[in-house]
């Protein structure tokens, strides 16, 4: 089945600033949402700087089969059906795009993609506030948002501006992910919370928000998802892996809980 008449539910993964870990945050949910029995799919919207083909393991010459000469086959690791402008473009082919066709290549990923019957859509979108975040909102009816941050004041700045921008387009932000919060050392175990600790926490509070979880910092994290495996797949008994899950059951319960269903709409500021 074309394009996401047959999903359930679409959950736009944001951040204001890049590097904070979000496409991290998408692949571990997704990966726990596949566990869970449930039908999910992940695309990839960060079009300048797609990493979820990498995250989920696939090398950098993959390439989806197309049917009809124009409808695109998802491609599926770890039970999740993905779509990525990486698996259109090499990994290497800087992204210059100006803002009217990187929609274009987002509206074709969710229209054009054989997603068939879906049950939750995570998209991992590009850092920021800007064309891509509007047309997912016009192109498809967006039931919430995650936004993630690290605890610094700089990331924390730009979350706001993520929650601002959500609320404007009557998105419903449905929690804060604090990522990177404390440090765990391999060694020893010590925690450092080398960002701050409660950034994130205080910023959820501040926009009456949950905190969907907390993840730490670690090499686990890191190794994992660079090698291919979100860590909720690879390490499934870790703690992080735990407080992965506990936010995708705190996103589920949000968004069963909304009885009618959200359309968006824009609305310029003066
Ligand atoms: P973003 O999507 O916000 O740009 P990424 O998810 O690509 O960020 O993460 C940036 C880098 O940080 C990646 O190398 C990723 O493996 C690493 N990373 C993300 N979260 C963690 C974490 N909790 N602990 C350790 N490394 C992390």
């Amino acid at each position: 089945m074309q394009g996401i008449s047959s999903t359930q539910f679409v959950v736009a993964v944001a951040s204001g600033k890049g590097g904070v870990g979000k496409s991290t945050v998408t692949a571990n949910l997704a990966a726990a949402a596949a566990e869970a029995g449930l039908k999910v799919g992940l695309l990839d919207a960060d079009i300048y700087g797609p990493s979820q083909s990498r995250m989920l393991g696939f090398t950098d010459d993959v390439r989806p089969d197309v049917i009809d000469e124009k409808l695109l086959v998802p491609l599926e690791a770890h039970g999740i059906r993905s779509m990525s402008m990486a698996f259109l473009t090499n990994e290497k082919t800087p992204m210059v795009w100006r803002g009217p066709m990187a929609s274009g290549a987002l509206q074709q990923m969710l229209e054009l993609t054989q997603w068939g019957e879906l049950d939750v859509l995570f998209v991992d979108m590009p850092p920021g506030t800007g064309d891509i975040q509007l047309t997912l909102t016009q192109r498809a009816k967006v039931a919430g948002a995650v936004v993630v941050t690290t605890p610094q004041d700089m990331a924390l700045l730009d979350a706001r501006r993520a929650i601002e921008m959500f609320e404007k387009v009557t998105v419903p932000v449905l929690g804060v992910v604090q990522n990177m919060a404390t440090h765990v050392c391999t060694a020893c175990g010590h925690e450092d919370p080398i960002f701050g600790s409660d950034g994130g926490a205080d910023l959820a509070d501040e926009y009456n928000l949950q905190l969907l979880a907390n993840i730490p910092l670690t090499r686990r994290i890191r190794e994992e998802s660079d090698g291919g495996a979100p860590l909720v797949t690879a390490a499934p008994d870790s703690t992080e892996a735990e407080a992965y899950r506990q936010a995708l059951v705190a996103v589920m319960e949000q968004l069963k809980a909304q009885e009618v269903p959200v359309t968006p709409t824009i609305t310029m500021a003066d």
